[in-house]
């Protein structure tokens, strides 16, 4: 039993959407479990993701990928976004592959001891991770006699659309054919790749064209549709206790800078959770928390630790928990509300709460003993 806030993460939402994800692709399942599983837990989201449909995981740093190999999970992992001094020879060694975005890091994972099995990650619009579309033939050509020299084997071709939450979006037709070029160049050069992979969640959810042999998705396995068009089970709840109560008049002002005044006389909750926890500052005096059951507003600014609830005459005592965020099912904020108090999108709430907050797992029934 814990006393202060606490996070739980319900991993039955993890394996409902891995099979929902699953499910809407002729192609392979990625996990993208990086940032700790985009802030549900690493090693939990893998499990659950590859008890339920996936098949392979994707981590940005190799630094990411180590614990997954000490967690002994045998699943094909790949990645991505390291620099060329990355300790390529390592990821041979712990069977990690690596995405290789530029013709400098080709030539480390080939100076490296071992046949590397390397992903070439092309451009496809965005100007960030891969390739340019001017680098693509050589790099192809490079690859494939580092191939027949026996220093790596291509086993995929990626990439990443910019703007597949909008679907209507005209950028994501020349992802997409940028995409088919990149692959039609590397069979060109004489590559095989077994893995061609474009799509993350939005895309996999809303443009079968962008399927191909795999998807790589990470948000939607916790419950996050960029593209809005599909229910997935979010997977998070944050309840912290009421630590305080204090009766106030009107024209009481409220926290750093007195940014708020009470409008006539009321009871003030005290909730330590603030934004070291990962409660953006930006959304005082907008948010709202569920106490006894009805939403009640955070007034005031949002300090470090703590913040302050209007509860009116809701009648809540000290010791009480208050629902944080939650699935939305009893009524409480959910994650993507936060997200819009503080202008910003789920994923930054989900991947912001901070170590100080007690965490627990619950777990899918039969997947118990695994943990
Ligand atoms: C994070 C990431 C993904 C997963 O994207 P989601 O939209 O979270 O599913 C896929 N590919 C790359 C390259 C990424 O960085």
């Amino acid at each position: 039993m814990v006393a202060g806030p606490q996070l739980s993460v319900d991993l039955t939402a993890v394996a409902r959407n891995t099979a929902l994800l699953a499910a809407r692709t002729h192609g392979e399942l990625m996990a993208v479990v990086k940032a700790d599983g985009f802030g549900h837990g690493a090693l939990d989201v893998a499990r659950t993701a590859l008890a339920h449909g996936a098949t392979r995981l994707g981590v940005t740093s190799l630094a990411e990928a180590w614990p997954l190999r000490e967690a002994g999970l045998v699943a094909p992992v790949l990645s991505w976004l390291n620099p060329v001094d990355a300790d390529f020879a390592a990821a041979t060694a712990q069977d990690v592959e690596v995405a290789v975005p530029s013709a400098a890091h080709l030539g480390a994972v080939v100076a490296a001891p071992g046949r590397t099995r390397i992903h070439l990650h092309v451009d496809a619009g965005m100007a960030r991770d891969g390739a340019e579309p001017a680098a693509w033939p050589e790099l192809c050509r490079v690859a494939r006699r580092a191939e027949l020299c026996g220093a790596v084997e291509v086993v995929g071709v990626m990439g990443h659309l910019g703007c597949a939450d909008d679907p209507a979006d005209a950028c994501n037709s020349l992802g997409r054919n940028r995409f088919a070029w990149a692959v039609e160049v590397a069979r060109g050069a004489g590559l095989r790749p077994r893995q061609r992979h474009l799509a993350a969640t939005a895309a996999t959810l809303t443009d079968p064209r962008t399927h191909h042999t795999m998807s790589r998705i990470g948000a939607g396995l916790v419950g996050i549709d960029p593209s809005r068009t599909t229910s997935l089970a979010p997977a998070m709840t944050l309840t912290a206790p009421l630590v305080q109560i204090r009766r106030v008049r009107g024209g009481t002002s409220v926290g750093y800078g007195h940014a708020h005044r009470t409008g006539g006389s009321t009871y003030l909750g005290l909730v330590p959770l603030g934004y070291a926890d990962g409660l953006p500052r930006v959304a005082s005096d907008r948010a709202e928390v569920l106490v006894r059951g009805t939403r009640r507003p955070v007034v005031g600014r949002i300090s470090m630790d703590q913040l302050v609830v209007d509860l009116g005459s809701c009648g809540a005592e000290a010791g009480e928990p208050v629902t944080v965020f939650g699935p939305g099912t009893a009524g409480e904020p959910t994650v993507a509300e936060w997200a819009g108090w503080a202008g910003t999108i789920e994923h930054e709430i989900v991947t912001g709460l901070g170590a100080r907050v007690a965490r627990r797992t619950v777990a899918v029934p039969h997947l118990r003993s695994l943990a």
